[in-house]
């Protein structure tokens, strides 16, 4: 037979997403926006929905063949309002940065100014000014001013808030839309505190839960569209443990603006498999998400206080390290977040490096900043509890303190973590969080 080097290449990627599958079912995956959704959504996100066109709302299609596909998307929306306790839900964003585009595109024009809390205070790319190419600059050529931070009490500072707007609005520069949330994400920000003032100045209030929406929906953080956030956007998989997508919810007086900016401004298919995911994902949080929310609160602080007592410095000490999913570690005692993050990862510990507040002052930058973030969502989700955070803080010390060679870990962490490997806080459990599933 003669040799294909198109059969080649097909073999290879099959035996790497095989690889990956096993190195991850071997590993402590720590990234903060990561997860692993139940069986019952990845065999939603494999079904015929994913061949499929539905342009437009259900029942006002642009497309024929979507009579189950409605009966689905309706079922999501419905679920949706039910989880946020929201009067209206746009199921369709195909991620967090498209929800959170539909927002500018429904509230401002270009040339608006945004007021968003920058990169090193959590911030958000995809919230950022056009010579970082964040989304929101270089995208809908909004200019952006970014929030007071309190890097103490890692939140947005409120009277400074309140002043530097009072400034804006001087200089004739006031911002249309104030943007909320963020991707280093460790105490709820001040919406409660600010709604009513930004609102006497028409200013839209957006919530970015794209990190804490499986907070939210189990009850775990603050609650933004009660506090006075006009819309929420989000991701779907990070703490929330759907498919890759968004989400955008508000009330019904914004429904229009959203559903046209949704359709046709940001998408044409809205990749309908991960919808039916997302409708899954909403059930199952709407049954365990308390539970799950609940415990993923309890690793955190558990995480943190245990890296602390191991002399690491945790940001957000005073306040009790955190109250979401993550731990943001400063190791500059160490070296920097890069090699940190290089280090972890020949032990098979999946960290990301992270800006923190001072980085650019000092002159750091994204490769070599001065803290790591960590999550606690995805190993939660495989069952670990606050036990296993003390182990793992142990690992880390031994990599990053001790400087132990990362390979000689090794096999100790693979053995760890093999009595994690199914999904827990779902309906149906069968398949293994890692396994690989071959339909050839
Ligand atoms: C991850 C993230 C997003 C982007 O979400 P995608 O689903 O990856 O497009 C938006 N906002 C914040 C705050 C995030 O952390």
């Amino acid at each position: 037979m003669v040799k294909s080097p198109n059969r080649e290449s097909y073999n290879k990627i099959f035996s790497k997403l095989k690889e990956h599958h096993k190195w991850f079912g071997n590993s402590i995956p720590l990234i903060a926006s990561e997860n692993v959704p139940s069986p019952a959504v990845r065999e939603a996100i494999i079904s015929d929905f994913g061949n499929r066109y539905a342009e437009g709302w259900p029942g006002e299609r642009v497309y024929a063949g979507c009579v189950y596909i409605d009966d689905v998307e309706f079922e999501c929306m419905k679920l949706a309002k039910k989880l946020y306790k929201a009067k209206f839900a746009d199921v369709r964003p195909i991620s967090g940065v498209v929800a959170n585009l539909a927002i500018y595109s429904a509230f401002s024009n270009p040339g608006d100014i945004m007021l968003a809390p920058s990169i090193p205070a959590g911030g958000h790319i995809s919230h950022g000014k056009k010579e970082h190419s964040g989304t929101a600059g270089l995208v809908h050529g909004l200019e952006i001013e970014f929030y007071p931070f309190n890097a103490e009490e890692m939140t947005i500072d409120v009277d400074q808030t309140k002043d530097k707007v009072k400034e804006l609005e001087k200089v004739g520069r006031l911002p249309k839309i104030a943007m909320f949330g963020g991707s280093l994400f460790l105490f709820p920000h001040p919406v409660k505190e600010l709604a009513d003032f930004l609102k006497s100045y028409n200013i839209h209030i957006n919530y970015d839960a794209a990190h804490v929406a499986g907070l939210i929906a189990g009850g775990k953080f603050q609650d933004p569209l009660r506090e006075g956030a006009d819309t929420m956007t989000m991701s779907t998989h990070k703490t929330l443990f759907g498919p890759q997508g968004g989400l955008v919810l508000g009330s019904t007086e914004h429904e229009e603006r959203i559903k046209k900016a949704m359709f046709p401004g940001l998408t044409s298919s809205h990749h309908i498999h991960h919808m039916a995911g997302k409708a899954i994902a909403f059930a199952e949080a709407l049954e365990f998400g308390k539970d799950y929310a609940n415990q993923i609160i309890k690793n955190a602080k558990a995480f943190g206080e245990a890296l602390s007592d191991f002399g690491f410095k945790v940001l957000g000490e005073s306040k009790g390290f955190t109250q979401s999913h993550q731990i943001a570690v400063n190791v500059l005692d160490y070296s920097d977040g890069g090699k940190v993050e290089a280090d972890l990862e020949k032990a098979n510990i999946i960290v990301n490096r992270q800006l923190i507040p001072g980085d650019i002052k000092a002159g750091r930058n994204y490769f070599h900043p001065g803290g790591i973030r960590l999550g606690v969502a995805e190993i939660t989700r495989i069952g670990m509890k606050q036990s296993e955070m003390k182990e793992i803080a142990f690992f880390i010390k031994e990599i990053v303190v001790e400087k132990k060679d990362p390979k000689k870990i090794l096999s100790k962490i693979k053995a760890f973590r093999r009595d994690y490997q199914k999904v827990q806080y779902c309906f149906d459990k069968k398949l293994g969080a890692y396994e690989y599933v071959k339909l050839r």
